[in-house]
C-alpha cells in the first residue's frame, strides 16, 4: 500500500496533461500543508511524542470514537496502569473495562485486550510492522493498521479516517457529497486518492490532514477564511464559482443543498474503519441512525449504563437481573414480560461481546428462559 511512483493512476494521453497539473497542485499542497503543520500542528499530543507501537495502538483505539479532549487524561492513566502489551494481555478483563471508564464504547476495551493477547502470544509481544499482519489481527481494521504502520513505524502507508477523507476530498475533488457513500468500492477509491496524495513525509502529512480536519476544515462549517490551502482547494474554488462571497458557510450550504432531503452531513466512518466492530454492533448503530431515536432510548445507551453500573461494584460483587432492571430504568417492572425480555436481550448482547459475565447461578440445570435468567447473577468479566 506504500505510495511509490508506480502507484500513480494510469493516464490515457487525453488525461495526461490533467494529471501533470494535478501533480503540480499536489506538490504545492504538500508544501503549504506541511509548513502549516510545522507551525500550527498539535505536536503536544502525547501519541505524537512516541513511536512505541503499543502506545500508538492504545491511542488509535481510544481515538476511534472519542474526542481528543476526553482521551487525553485517560490515555496517560491507562498507560500507567498497563505500560506494556504483556501487562495488558495478562490483566483481568474487568480491570481493563474499569480503566476504560469515561471513554464510552466499552467494547473497544475488550477488543484492545484481545489484540494485546494475540500479539503477546503470536508475535513475541511486538506489534508486527507489515500491513497484512496488522490487518490479520482480530479487531484491527485497515484504518488502525495503516495508522500503526505510519505513526509507529513511519512507513509510507496511507490511511483514511473521517478527517482525512473530508480534507482530501475537498482539496482535490471539490465540495463533498452531503451524505458519504458507505460502500467498499468507495472506501477503496478514497484509499487510492490518499495513496496518490501521500508525500515522502507520510507521517507529518497524515497528522497534518487530521489536524486541519479537526481545527479548520470542519465538517459542518469549515473555516476556509483561515485555511492555508484556500488558494489551492478545489472545494473553495467551486464555492467561488457559485457565489461572489465564498466562505466556509457558503460551502456548507452548497454541500447540504445537494442532498434532496436536506439532511446534514452524516460523518459516518469510511467503511473499513469500523472493522473492529462486531456485525451486531454495526447493525445496531445503523438501525439507530435510521430510527433516530433519542440517545437515552438507544440500546447503546443502556449497554453503556449496564457496564457503568457493574464498574461501580466492588470486584467481588455482582447483581441479579431483578436488581439490575430498576437501576437501569425507573419504569422497569420486573413482572412485565416485555421488560424482562428487553433486559435479557440487552445482557445477552453484552455477554456475547465479552463485556459482561454470567456468574454462578443456583438455577436448576433443566431451567431455561425466564426461569434461568431469574437465577442469574452478572458482573464484569
Ligand atoms: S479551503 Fe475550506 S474546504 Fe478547502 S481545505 Fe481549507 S477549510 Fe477545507
Amino acid at each position: 500500500m506504500a505510495r511509490t511512483a508506480e502507484s500513480e493512476p494510469t493516464a490515457s494521453p487525453s488525461t495526461e496533461r490533467l494529471l501533470i497539473m494535478d501533480s503540480r497542485k499536489r506538490l504545492r499542497i504538500h508544501s503549504l500543508l506541511l509548513a502549516w503543520y510545522a507551525g500550527e500542528g498539535r505536536h503536544y499530543l502525547p501519541w505524537r511524542r512516541t513511536r512505541d507501537p503499543y502506545a500508538i495502538l492504545v491511542a488509535e483505539i481510544m481515538l476511534q470514537q472519542t474526542q481528543v479532549e476526553r482521551v487525553l487524561p485517560k490515555y496517560a492513566s491507562f498507560l500507567d496502569r498497563f505500560p506494556t502489551i504483556d501487562v495488558l494481555a495478562e490483566a483481568p478483563t474487568a480491570e481493563v473495562i474499569r480503566a476504560w471508564s469515561g471513554l464510552g464504547y466499552n467494547l473497544r476495551a475488550v477488543r484492545l485486550q484481545e489484540i494485546a493477547r494475540q500479539v503477546s502470544e503470536g508475535y513475541a509481544s511486538r506489534l508486527p510492522r507489515r500491513l497484512d499482519e496488522l490487518i490479520a489481527l482480530k479487531g484491527v481494521g485497515r484504518y488502525t493498521a495503516g495508522a500503526i504502520a505510519c505513526f509507529a513505524f513511519e512507513l509510507p502507508v496511507a490511511t483514511v479516517d473521517t478527517n482525512i477523507r473530508r480534507v482530501l476530498w475537498r482539496v482535490f475533488r471539490g465540495i463533498e457529497p452531503a451524505l458519504w457513500p458507505g460502500g467498499v468500492r468507495e472506501a477503496r477509491d478514497l484509499l487510492s486518492l490518499a495513496e496518490w496524495a501521500l508525500p515522502e513525509d507520510a507521517y507529518s502529512w497524515q497528522q497534518a490532514l487530521m489536524d486541519l480536519g479537526a481545527t479548520i476544515c470542519l465538517s459542518r462549517r469549515p473555516l476556509c477564511e483561515r485555511c492555508p490551502l484556500a488558494d489551492s482547494c478545489q472545494a473553495y474554488a467551486e464555492t467561488s464559482r457559485l457565489t461572489l462571497f465564498p466562505s466556509g458557510e457558503a460551502l456548507a450550504q452548497f454541500r447540504d443543498k445537494r442532498e434532496k432531503t436536506g439532511r446534514a452531513v452524516a460523518e459516518n466512518a469510511p467503511h473499513y474503519a469500523g472493522a473492529a466492530e462486531s456485525p451486531q454492533a454495526s447493525q445496531q448503530k445503523r438501525v439507530e441512525r435510521v430510527t433516530s431515536a433519542p440517545f437515552t432510548q438507544t440500546s447503546r445507551y443502556f449497554r453503556g449504563r449496564v457496564v457503568e453500573i457493574l464498574r461501580r461494584l466492588a470486584p467481588e460483587e455482582s447483581l441479579t437481573m431483578a436488581e439490575l432492571g430498576p437501576l437501569l430504568r425507573s419504569d422497569f417492572a420486573g413482572d412485565a414480560p416485555s421488560h424482562t425480555a428487553w433486559l435479557v436481550k440487552l445482557v445477552q448482547g453484552l455477554v456475547r461481546d465479552g463485556l459482561v459475565r454470567l456468574l454462578e447461578t443456583d438455577a436448576p440445570p433443566e431451567s431455561s428462559g425466564e426461569e434461568f435468567w431469574s437465577h442469574i447473577r452478572i458482573g464484569l468479566p
